[in-house]
């Protein structure tokens, strides 16, 4: 059922979640899992085409999703991105800051421009989206924020000197967020990959991915499938007394 608006949108009765990089690898699972579960996802890539693929797979299983464009290193279009989707759906439920990259190199060899670059995209467009759906999540006295961290946030890693900086500040925010909004029925949990088959790990040496291997407990790396399964339950109605943790989805790399 479907009510009219002032603005005369629609108010969908489904949960709303955004989900940023959408498009390809942990975020595209991500989408496609919320999807399934009954949520209305907006993914967020750089481009709308990116998107395309992820949206027809979607709806084809008989799932609610749109896309839309934005550079999540952009923060004022992307808290536009964001009060724009609460406003046209009349609610916001659920964030998924995943979008990230990396811009690898060692310490003495690593630009300013390459840590500024990797601190904005990783971690500021976190901080912006939440700023922007605190009020929206709110209103509707329901929300739920994860944060995609990573192990190396967690462990550190030779040659992630930006990269684990700004996923271990994401794990400092997300516990003040969850101390600041958790009166007004909001969780924010951040959840921290292992090794996933991704893009991201694609480019990797072979010797790099062989020497991992050992130091993973259960073996195998992960699949975005694992993240999109940890990020269901703790966005789910049965995860509303679960605020502020760090759940390592790392097949037991960094315990
Ligand atoms: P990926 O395969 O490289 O995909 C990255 C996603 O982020 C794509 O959808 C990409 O979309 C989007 N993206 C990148 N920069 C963006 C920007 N400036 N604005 C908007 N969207 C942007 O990465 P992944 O492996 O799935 O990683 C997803 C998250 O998990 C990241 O935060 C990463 O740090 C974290 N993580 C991954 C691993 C791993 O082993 N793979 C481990 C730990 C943590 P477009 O290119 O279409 O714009």
């Amino acid at each position: 059922m479907c009510h009219a608006h002032s603005t005369g949108d629609c108010i969908i009765e489904k949960r709303v979640a955004i989900v940023t990089g959408a498009s390809r690898g942990i975020g595209r699972a991500i989408a496609e899992r919320l999807a399934q579960d009954g949520r209305h996802v907006v993914g967020v890539a750089r481009t709308e085409a990116n998107l395309a693929d992820v949206i027809n797979a979607v709806q084809a299983a008989g799932g609610s999703m749109e896309g839309m464009a934005c550079d999540v290193g952009d923060g004022v279009g992307l808290a536009a991105l964001v009060e724009a989707v609460a406003e046209k759906h009349g609610r916001l439920d659920i964030v998924v800051n995943n979008a990230g990259i990396t811009r690898d190199g060692l310490l003495l060899r690593m630009s300013d421009q390459d840590f500024d670059e990797v601190i904005q995209v990783n971690l500021r467009s976190a901080f912006v989206t939440c700023r922007a759906a605190a009020r929206p999540m709110m209103r509707g006295r329901w929300g739920r924020i994860v944060n995609v961290g990573s192990v190396s946030g967690l462990m550190g890693n030779a040659g992630q000197v930006n990269y684990s900086a700004a996923k271990a500040a994401l794990v400092g925010m997300t516990k003040s967020i969850a101390r600041e909004l958790g009166s007004k029925g909001l969780t924010a949990n951040l959840i921290a990959p292992g090794f996933i088959e991704t893009d991201m790990t694609a480019r990797l040496p072979p010797q790099v991915k062989e020497a991992a291997l050992p130091s993973i407990p259960l073996r195998r790396f992960g699949l975005p499938a694992d993240i999109a399964a940890a990020v269901a339950f703790i966005t789910s109605e049965e995860a509303s007394y679960i605020t502020g943790q760090v759940l390592a989805v790392d097949g037991g790399m960094s315990m």
